[in-house]
């Protein structure tokens, strides 16, 4: 036994476990090109999520139980409601930070970033934008610090990809309106105390309104058995003859293009955190090439593995630098939501790419948790589906190039 174990590779399971390792690839310098106030706010995510998410997130993950012990702590580090103005409890804080913000939480696992990027984009933006000034003063400083945590209701059970085909409706009662239909795949729906949700009034108009639970009619059940985004937790909405204040409703924007004006905010926020899952696997399956001995030698001595690091770095530095881009344009409000979608699907892609990889540089050590490899791969195969496919964020460029719409 003693014997053998010599000359058997032998990890440190409570090292890993307990002590993050994690460095961040910059190839391209590109840290010069962040702001004094960017990297403050960078590295004091980048601490929490070592100090905070890396050691509890693999349990909660096998577990599938969202971690709700960091809930202050995503509060702390300004990640919900970054960019918000101060008046309404937000960080108040530029686009840059935000993305940077969602990188270090996806670094640690989408699942974590996806509650904050809910949180964000999908509750405290419209109401933000869309809501009146009573709401917003109502429900975000709430949400800011977490005492509400909020869903967003889009999707149904026959209609994904196509949200503006939604049978969720309202009906005007005169005092209150009516609300009737059923959401699914809800990220935060089990535990969030209020849902921003989409239905479609009398004229067939998409309408945002607010529901809060404990309204009579209104459940959401938790849907179990994912194998992905297992520290997320996601469920269904439901409403049967819910009754909706008129006061609930967001006045200031309806139709299609409200919710998939949050979706833009989010999916720019995603472009980020998936280069933090990437990251996340590269740096993992560096250190595991050089430290891995066979044939008498590391196995990053190979070139084939140095061709996976190789490419997984380039990779990793494109994608950086199309996102920063993609910043300063949102700063500047000039963003496209196609191009949004192509920063979107490139890195999601890219990571999902990279993940595969790197899983297979670690070998059958890249199955387990006692890294984040295997974790990572599998959360990305729900945010390379959610917030637009990858194939319907292809038909969005495809769109914008030729003019032509190949949805229908
Ligand atoms: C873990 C998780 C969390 C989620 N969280 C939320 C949330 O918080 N809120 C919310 O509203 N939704 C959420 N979603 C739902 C998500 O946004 C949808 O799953 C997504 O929009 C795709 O819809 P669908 O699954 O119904 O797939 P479908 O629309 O049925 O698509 C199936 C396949 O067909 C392809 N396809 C569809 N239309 C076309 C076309 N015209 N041309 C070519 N190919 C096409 C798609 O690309 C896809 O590959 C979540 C999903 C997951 C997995």
């Amino acid at each position: 036994m003693i014997l053998i174990s010599k000359f058997v590779y032998k990890p440190n399971y409570k090292k890993r476990m307990s002590q993050d390792l994690f460095q961040a690839p910059d190839y391209y310098q590109l840290d010069d090109l962040l702001t004094e106030e960017h990297l403050l706010v960078r590295d004091a995510a980048r601490e929490w999520v070592k100090r905070e998410v890396s050691p509890i997130i693999e349990e909660a993950a096998q577990q599938a139980k969202f971690p709700s012990s960091i809930i202050s702590g995503l509060a702390e580090i300004g990640a919900f409601g970054p960019y918000i103005p101060e008046e309404y409890g937000g960080a108040g804080l530029d686009q840059m930070s935000y993305g940077l913000i969602m990188q270090e939480i996806e670094r640690g696992d989408s699942g974590v970033r996806s509650t904050a990027s809910v949180q964000s984009s999908l509750v405290m933006y419209p109401i933000w934008k869309y809501g009146n000034e009573e709401q917003r003063k109502k429900y975000l400083p709430k949400l800011a610090t977490g005492e509400l945590m909020g869903c967003f209701g889009l999707t149904e059970p026959n209609h994904g990809s196509n949200p503006g085909g939604m049978e969720t409706k309202i009906k005007d009662m005169g005092n209150h309106y009516l609300l009737n239909g059923a959401k699914m795949w809800i990220s935060n729906a089990p535990f969030a105390d209020i849902a921003v949700v989409w239905a479609k009034n009398e004229e067939g108009r998409i309408k945002g309104l607010i529901v809060e639970r404990g309204m009579e009619g209104f459940t959401t059940p938790e849907t179990h058995n994912k194998w992905s985004l297992r520290a997320s937790s996601t469920g269904e909405l439901i409403f049967d003859n819910v009754k909706i204040p008129k006061e609930n409703i967001l006045p200031n924007k309806d139709g299609l293009g409200a919710p998939l004006g949050c979706l833009d905010s989010a999916r720019y926020g995603i472009a980020w955190g998936a280069i933090g899952a990437a990251m996340d696997c590269y740096d993992t399956a560096l250190r595991y090439a050089k430290e891995r001995i066979q044939f008498g030698k590391p196995i990053a001595a190979t070139q084939l593995q140095q061709k996976k690091l190789a490419e997984m770095i380039t990779e990793i530095t494109k994608a950086q630098l199309l996102t920063w881009r993609l910043g300063t344009l949102k700063n500047e409000n000039k963003a496209t939501s196609a191009q949004i979608s192509m920063a979107k699907r490139n890195n999601v892609d890219m990571a999902l790419k990279i993940a595969r990889e790197a899983r297979q540089v670690l070998g059958a050590m890249g199955i387990t948790g006692e890294y984040s490899i295997m974790r990572h791969m599998m959360n990305l195969e729900s945010v390379i589906t959610y917030e637009g496919t990858h194939d319907i964020h292809l038909l969005i460029t495809g769109m914008d190039i030729t003019g032509i719409s190949a949805f229908k």
